[in-house]
């Protein structure tokens, strides 16, 4: 069964439990990115014209109970400076008088709910609190890829007991367009995965070998891999219990004629500060040597492999891009792929760092999608069917 998007649904003076993903990052109350608000318009604002009346559930951050730096506060006044319409906010949904004060309200209406992980219950799935919740709205729709991967209430036991359940439009966008990377995508196909932890990179790894003709590795995650090919990485960081894992990729690859790259060569220096900074070749790396960045032969190479692509995907910076000296393998990179978009080639980036780095280096028009999803999009392209997205697949 297909799932089922928002667009010929009556909405006319319904009450609408939609499910969006507002955990953006927030400093002294201020919001350095809005964008996962922003990409949520286009639905609010559907929902909103069919007359619906709109009850937003999020998340923000991690908190353990109820906690005031976790407060979607600042986000309601985000939102309501970007739709211009005044919200009406909900600190405890629990609490005697809510339920009548919502009705009262005018239809269209758009209602937030406290940070919905101040109650305990959401990520247990008790059935009391799923009723309560439940009895809020009459439809269900998801918005928020991002946290699809997670099985919580408001992403999974809430559309569980909802039947009428939709995808809004930018859930519908992240399956359509992620899903073209594992559903006969065009070829050439390069892979390029960075970024520091090997053991949550290697399911998409293992799962992209059955698609890409070339999977590029590099950031941190490299050295794992060179040293499970006995190479002396100096004082890189490698992930020891990994390096079985690296071998059998490798041995996989092989296997499905899949070509792997890695850097042969880096940015090396003695600490971050850029101590005895200097381009070194792999297999020349002295013991107090740490590897921050790839090198310029390894950024030639990896260009060309990029160059005439069909579908190219990324995930992870290629180095420590935070610091300035050690982010032209990222931006090189980056802006290779950029071309190739230019060049009609299929792109797609993804990643909360490498997110970060997208903005930092100026690289955001630079993909035909770039996914709201972290460990959303790293699960997704791993071949797993998300629980959120799965329950909305299900008969009613
Ligand atoms: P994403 O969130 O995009 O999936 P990751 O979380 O896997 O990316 O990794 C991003 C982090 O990896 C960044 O903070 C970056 O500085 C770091 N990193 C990449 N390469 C190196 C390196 N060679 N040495 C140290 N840190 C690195
Ligand atoms: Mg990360």
């Amino acid at each position: 069964m297909k799932i089922r998007g928002i667009k010929n649904v009556d909405f006319e003076k319904k009450d609408v439990l939609l499910r969006v993903d507002y955990n953006v990052p927030i400093e002294n109350g201020k919001i350095l990115d809005n964008r996962r608000i922003v990409e949520t318009l286009p639905t609010l604002n559907h929902l909103l014209e069919r007359n619906a009346k709109v009850i937003l559930l999020s998340h923000l951050g991690r908190p353990k109970g109820y906690d005031k730096n976790f407060s979607l506060l600042p986000v309601k006044d985000e939102l309501q400076r970007l739709i211009k319409r005044e919200i009406f906010f909900v600190d405890d949904f629990k609490k005697e008088g809510v339920r009548e004060k919502i009705r009262s309200l005018p239809y269209p209406a758009l209602i937030m709910f406290e940070n919905v992980r101040f109650n305990k219950e959401e990520k247990e799935g008790e059935s009391s609190y799923v009723e309560k919740l439940s009895s809020f709205g009459q439809i269900y729709v998801n918005d928020a890829f991002a946290v699809s991967h997670r099985k919580e209430v408001t992403t999974f036991h809430l559309p569980e007991k909802i039947k009428d359940r939709y995808a809004g439009f930018l859930l519908f966008k992240e399956i359509e367009n992620l899903s073209k990377l594992c559903e006969n995508p065009q070829k050439p196909y390069v892979f390029i995965v960075g970024g520091a932890k090997v053991s949550t990179k290697l399911p998409v790894i293992e799962n992209l070998l059955n698609y890409a003709s070339t999977i590029i590795i590099g950031g941190a995650l490299s050295f794992t891999f060179l040293k499970s090919q006995r190479f002396n990485v100096g004082n890189s960081i490698v992930e020891d219990d990994m390096i079985d894992e690296c071998k059998k990729i490798f041995k996989k690859a092989n296997e499905k004629l899949v070509n792997i790259l890695l850097p042969l060569d880096f940015v090396v220096a003695k600490d971050k500060n850029g101590q005895g900074i200097r381009n070194e070749r792999r297999d020349n790396f002295s013991p107090d040597d740490i590897g921050f960045d790839i090198g310029s032969l390894s950024i030639e190479i990896f260009k060309s492999a990029i160059k005439g692509s069909k579908t190219i995907v990324w995930n992870g910076p290629m180095g420590l891009f935070e610091i300035p000296h050690f982010q032209n393998g990222t931006l090189q990179i980056g802006k290779t792929i950029a071309e190739e978009t230019r060049n009609d080639a299929f792109t797609v980036a993804g990643g909360g760092d490498s997110l970060l780095a997208i903005d930092k280096l100026g690289l955001e028009d630079s993909f035909s999608f770039i996914s709201t999803g972290g460990g959303a999009m790293l699960e997704f392209l791993s071949g797993i069917e998300l629980p959120g997205i799965k329950i909305l697949k299900e008969e009613g």
